[in-house]
Protein backbone atom coordinates (compact mmCIF):
# COMPACT_ATOMS: atom_id res chain seq x y z
CA UNK A 1 0.00 0.00 0.00
CA UNK A 2 0.86 3.42 -0.35
CA UNK A 3 -0.16 6.70 -0.54
CA UNK A 4 -1.27 6.98 -3.93
CA UNK A 5 -2.83 3.93 -4.07
CA UNK A 6 -4.76 5.25 -1.04
CA UNK A 7 -6.00 8.51 -3.08
CA UNK A 8 -6.98 5.90 -6.23
CA UNK A 9 -9.20 4.08 -3.44
CA UNK A 10 -10.79 7.27 -2.24
CA UNK A 11 -11.76 8.54 -5.51
CA UNK A 12 -13.50 5.00 -6.21
CA UNK A 13 -15.75 5.18 -3.46
CA UNK A 14 -16.60 8.73 -4.85
CA UNK A 15 -19.04 9.96 -1.64
CA UNK A 16 -16.46 10.54 2.10
CA UNK A 17 -17.38 11.29 5.38
CA UNK A 18 -16.05 15.10 6.24
CA UNK A 19 -15.88 15.65 9.75
CA UNK A 20 -15.25 18.88 11.32
CA UNK A 21 -15.23 21.07 14.27
CA UNK A 22 -18.09 23.84 14.76
CA UNK A 23 -18.00 26.99 16.75
CA UNK A 24 -19.12 25.00 19.78
CA UNK A 25 -16.66 22.24 19.65
CA UNK A 26 -19.51 19.99 18.86
CA UNK A 27 -18.26 17.68 16.00
CA UNK A 28 -19.93 17.35 12.42
CA UNK A 29 -20.21 15.27 9.19
CA UNK A 30 -21.28 15.31 5.55
CA UNK A 31 -21.17 13.00 2.97
CA UNK A 32 -18.75 14.81 0.14
CA UNK A 33 -18.24 14.30 -4.00
CA UNK A 34 -17.45 17.15 -5.01
CA UNK A 35 -13.93 16.22 -5.00
CA UNK A 36 -11.12 16.60 -7.29
CA UNK A 37 -7.86 14.61 -6.98
CA UNK A 38 -4.27 15.11 -7.57
CA UNK A 39 -1.57 13.05 -6.77
CA UNK A 40 0.19 16.04 -4.08
CA UNK A 41 -3.57 17.47 -2.78
CA UNK A 42 -7.47 16.80 -3.50
CA UNK A 43 -9.61 19.74 -3.80
CA UNK A 44 -13.04 19.73 -3.13
CA UNK A 45 -16.46 22.47 -3.75
CA UNK A 46 -18.76 24.06 -1.20
CA UNK A 47 -21.23 26.65 -1.15
CA UNK A 48 -20.44 29.35 1.10
CA UNK A 49 -23.21 30.21 3.02
CA UNK A 50 -23.11 26.16 4.47
CA UNK A 51 -22.53 25.73 8.26
CA UNK A 52 -19.74 23.14 6.64
CA UNK A 53 -17.99 26.18 4.49
CA UNK A 54 -18.19 28.45 7.42
CA UNK A 55 -16.42 25.40 10.01
CA UNK A 56 -13.98 25.19 7.29
CA UNK A 57 -12.91 29.09 7.38
CA UNK A 58 -12.89 28.95 10.59
CA UNK A 59 -11.35 26.42 11.75
CA UNK A 60 -10.16 24.29 8.77
CA UNK A 61 -9.41 21.31 10.75
CA UNK A 62 -11.09 18.28 8.80
CA UNK A 63 -11.23 14.34 9.16
CA UNK A 64 -11.99 12.54 6.12
CA UNK A 65 -12.92 8.58 5.80
CA UNK A 66 -14.05 6.13 3.65
CA UNK A 67 -14.24 2.52 3.49
CA UNK A 68 -14.29 -0.30 1.00
CA UNK A 69 -16.17 -3.20 0.29
CA UNK A 70 -12.92 -5.19 1.01
CA UNK A 71 -13.00 -4.14 4.77
CA UNK A 72 -10.17 -1.34 4.14
CA UNK A 73 -10.83 2.14 6.11
CA UNK A 74 -8.83 5.12 5.19
CA UNK A 75 -8.35 8.30 7.15
CA UNK A 76 -7.51 11.24 6.04
CA UNK A 77 -6.78 14.28 8.69
CA UNK A 78 -5.53 17.76 7.74
CA UNK A 79 -6.53 20.89 7.54
CA UNK A 80 -8.25 22.52 4.25
CA UNK A 81 -7.83 26.39 3.38
CA UNK A 82 -9.52 27.78 0.34
CA UNK A 83 -7.23 28.19 -2.28
CA UNK A 84 -6.49 31.78 -4.12
CA UNK A 85 -9.21 33.63 -5.55
CA UNK A 86 -7.29 33.34 -9.08
CA UNK A 87 -7.40 29.33 -8.55
CA UNK A 88 -11.15 29.40 -7.73
CA UNK A 89 -12.77 29.22 -11.41
CA UNK A 90 -10.02 26.93 -12.71
CA UNK A 91 -10.98 24.18 -9.88
CA UNK A 92 -14.07 25.05 -9.48
CA UNK A 93 -14.73 23.70 -13.28
CA UNK A 94 -12.98 20.70 -12.86
CA UNK A 95 -14.42 19.46 -10.03
CA UNK A 96 -18.05 20.23 -11.83
CA UNK A 97 -16.30 18.83 -15.17
CA UNK A 98 -15.87 15.94 -13.15
CA UNK A 99 -18.97 15.82 -10.84
CA UNK A 100 -21.69 15.87 -13.94
CA UNK A 101 -24.44 15.92 -11.66
CA UNK A 102 -23.06 18.97 -10.00
CA UNK A 103 -24.60 21.04 -12.73
CA UNK A 104 -27.92 19.84 -12.17
CA UNK A 105 -27.51 21.54 -8.37
CA UNK A 106 -25.62 24.35 -9.19
CA UNK A 107 -26.96 25.47 -12.80
CA UNK A 108 -25.18 28.68 -14.81
CA UNK A 109 -23.41 30.95 -12.89
CA UNK A 110 -25.01 29.85 -9.70
CA UNK A 111 -22.33 27.71 -8.97
CA UNK A 112 -20.39 30.99 -8.11
CA UNK A 113 -21.78 30.57 -4.87
CA UNK A 114 -19.10 27.83 -4.54
CA UNK A 115 -15.41 28.20 -2.30
CA UNK A 116 -13.01 25.33 -3.56
CA UNK A 117 -10.91 23.88 -0.70
CA UNK A 118 -7.30 22.54 -0.61
CA UNK A 119 -5.87 19.59 1.45
CA UNK A 120 -2.12 19.03 0.82
CA UNK A 121 -1.11 18.53 4.45
CA UNK A 122 -2.30 15.64 5.84
CA UNK A 123 -1.61 12.11 7.60
CA UNK A 124 -3.38 9.17 5.78
CA UNK A 125 -4.62 6.32 7.90
CA UNK A 126 -4.78 2.68 5.78
CA UNK A 127 -6.53 0.37 8.24
CA UNK A 128 -7.26 -3.20 6.37
CA UNK A 129 -9.39 -5.83 8.30
CA UNK A 130 -10.08 -7.76 5.41
CA UNK A 131 -6.60 -9.35 5.67
CA UNK A 132 -5.12 -12.10 8.23
CA UNK A 133 -3.40 -10.56 10.08
CA UNK A 134 -5.14 -6.94 9.51
CA UNK A 135 -2.84 -4.71 8.30
CA UNK A 136 -2.01 -0.85 8.84
CA UNK A 137 -0.14 1.73 7.67
CA UNK A 138 -0.12 5.48 7.54
CA UNK A 139 1.26 7.78 4.85
CA UNK A 140 1.89 11.72 4.67
CA UNK A 141 0.10 14.17 2.24
CA UNK A 142 2.46 16.90 2.03
CA UNK A 143 4.98 17.29 5.11
CA UNK A 144 2.14 16.82 7.86
CA UNK A 145 3.99 14.50 9.92
CA UNK A 146 3.00 11.18 11.17
CA UNK A 147 1.17 11.17 15.12
CA UNK A 148 2.91 7.34 16.66
CA UNK A 149 -0.36 5.87 17.90
CA UNK A 150 -1.10 2.26 19.68
CA UNK A 151 1.24 0.69 22.32
CA UNK A 152 4.80 -0.31 22.91
CA UNK A 153 6.61 -3.13 25.10
CA UNK A 154 9.41 -1.39 27.25
CA UNK A 155 12.76 -2.53 28.52
CA UNK A 156 10.58 -3.60 31.58
CA UNK A 157 9.17 -6.57 29.83
CA UNK A 158 9.98 -9.62 31.80
CA UNK A 159 9.73 -11.92 28.44
CA UNK A 160 6.67 -14.23 30.20
CA UNK A 161 4.81 -14.10 26.80
CA UNK A 162 1.50 -13.05 28.23
CA UNK A 163 0.93 -10.41 26.59
CA UNK A 164 1.18 -13.09 23.32
CA UNK A 165 -1.71 -15.13 24.44
CA UNK A 166 -3.97 -12.09 25.04
CA UNK A 167 -3.32 -10.61 21.58
CA UNK A 168 -5.77 -11.46 19.13
CA UNK A 169 -3.61 -10.55 16.09
CA UNK A 170 -0.62 -12.89 17.22
CA UNK A 171 1.17 -10.04 16.52
CA UNK A 172 3.93 -9.89 19.16
CA UNK A 173 7.63 -10.85 18.71
CA UNK A 174 9.39 -12.94 21.10
CA UNK A 175 12.81 -11.18 22.49
CA UNK A 176 14.49 -8.96 24.81
CA UNK A 177 11.93 -6.89 24.92
CA UNK A 178 8.81 -8.56 23.33
CA UNK A 179 8.47 -6.25 20.40
CA UNK A 180 4.81 -5.63 18.91
CA UNK A 181 4.37 -5.80 14.90
CA UNK A 182 3.07 -2.26 14.32
CA UNK A 183 1.77 -3.20 11.30
CA UNK A 184 -0.34 -5.63 12.35
CA UNK A 185 -1.70 -4.11 15.57
CA UNK A 186 -5.13 -3.15 16.39
CA UNK A 187 -4.42 -0.95 18.87
CA UNK A 188 -7.35 -3.40 21.14
CA UNK A 189 -5.21 -2.62 24.21
CA UNK A 190 -5.70 -6.46 25.53
CA UNK A 191 -1.89 -6.85 25.88
CA UNK A 192 -1.55 -3.54 27.83
CA UNK A 193 -3.85 -4.98 30.23
CA UNK A 194 -2.64 -8.46 30.50
CA UNK A 195 1.04 -7.61 31.12
CA UNK A 196 1.56 -8.48 34.87
CA UNK A 197 4.77 -5.79 34.49
CA UNK A 198 2.86 -3.05 33.17
CA UNK A 199 5.49 -3.02 31.07
CA UNK A 200 3.05 -2.00 27.85
CA UNK A 201 2.71 1.88 27.37
CA UNK A 202 0.10 3.82 25.25
CA UNK A 203 1.07 6.31 22.60
CA UNK A 204 -0.58 9.38 23.08
FE1 LIG B 1 -2.09 -7.35 19.96
FE2 LIG B 1 -4.06 -5.66 20.71
FE3 LIG B 1 -1.63 -5.48 21.87
FE4 LIG B 1 -1.97 -4.77 19.31
S1 LIG B 1 -2.88 -3.75 21.14
S2 LIG B 1 -0.29 -6.01 20.11
S3 LIG B 1 -3.51 -6.25 18.61
S4 LIG B 1 -3.08 -7.22 22.02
Amino acid sequence: MDLATCLKKMQLVGVLAFATVDTDGAPQIRNISAIHYEEDAIYFFSARGKNFCRELQQDGRVQILCYTRYKEMIRMSGKAYAVAESEQEKLRDIIFEEQPYLGNVYPGDTRNIGIVFCIDRAEIEYFNLGVNPIFRETYQLGNAGIEEKGYYITDACIGCGTCQSSCPQRCITEGEPFTIQQNHCLHCGSCYENCPVQAIERRG
